[in-house]
């Protein structure tokens, strides 16, 4: 009968609607809900700056994340496909396929959840207002923030040369920017804690400016009204390098201090 196959289609969508209400995230296929990464944060901690994987690899993984260039030749933000590099200063450029990363993270972005933010007053205030829209703490998360920023202060490393020192010592060289009044993105990835060693435990935010000229590695920012777009990521691929400096390093100790030194403001 068409009419009784009609209700049990109609009640089979109306199930499907209150199962996507009751998980709050319409889930995107579980493939595009990957975090894919290149290395591990501990060897680029410990001076590992040179991967053999590129730019042109690293876009087959995804379309938005954040990570750094051989040599730590500034801040990776990718958006939109695209494969940014921002310098030390703050200028970016578009990275060529070849170009070649020591640490990346990457996922297709689409957004599961949007969060209106109100009035964000610096980064930590940031993190608690994207964390209220959380499910959980133990997913991976892509987070996406367009706009206009009141403030934005950002950092970039110059190249380094071999021999190479560790990061903590090399970011005591790191160009801070500070851009006021600027449209553009905000690029964040959220990870659980047991990342410890591999990624960043918690927020790191990346920013380029609307035109894609500026942008950097985020210490600080400032801003009213924009919204988050949340990407909800349940799935995490590692790829580790194959090259000798990595191969050789000894990885047992615990970086955890020299990673917040690293990654926090050091004018706090
Ligand atoms: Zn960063």
């Amino acid at each position: 009968m068409i009419r009784v196959r009609l209700v049990r289609l109609l009640g089979m969508f109306l199930a499907a609607v209150v199962l996507a209400g009751l998980c709050g995230f319409a889930k995107a296929p579980a493939d595009r809900d990957v975090l894919f990464q290149s290395s591990v944060l501990d060897a680029l901690l410990a001076g590992v700056y040179d991967g053999e994987f590129t730019v042109g690899e690293l876009k087959k993984h995804g379309d938005f994340g954040l990570g750094t260039f051989n040599a730590v030749d500034g801040e990776m933000i990718v958006v939109d496909g695209v494969v940014y590099q921002a310098k030390a200063g703050g200028k970016v450029l578009v990275a060529e396929d070849a170009a070649k990363t020591p640490w990346a993270a990457v996922t297709w972005f689409e957004a599961d959840r949007i969060q209106k933010l109100g009035e964000v007053s610096g980064l930590a205030d940031l993190g608690a207002k994207v964390d209220a829209a959380l499910p959980t703490r133990n997913l991976f998360f892509a987070i996406r923030i367009d706009g206009r920023f009141k403030m934005v202060k950002t950092r970039s490393i110059r190249p380094q040369k071999r021999p190479y020192r560790p990061l903590a010592e090399v970011v005591k060289d790191q160009v801070v920017v500070l851009f006021e009044d600027l449209d553009g993105t905000l690029v964040g990835l959220r990870c659980p804690p047991f990342v410890k060693g591999s990624n960043v435990p918690g927020y790191h935010w990346h920013f380029i400016s609307a035109d894609r000229k500026q942008g950097g590695h985020v210490l600080d920012c400032r801003f009213t009204g924009l919204v988050a777009k949340i990407d909800l990521i349940d799935g995490y691929f590692l790829l580790l390098p194959g090259q000798e400096d990595y191969l050789r390093l000894d990885l047992s100790g615990d970086k955890a201090g020299e990673l917040g030194r690293v990654e926090g403001n050091p004018a706090k």
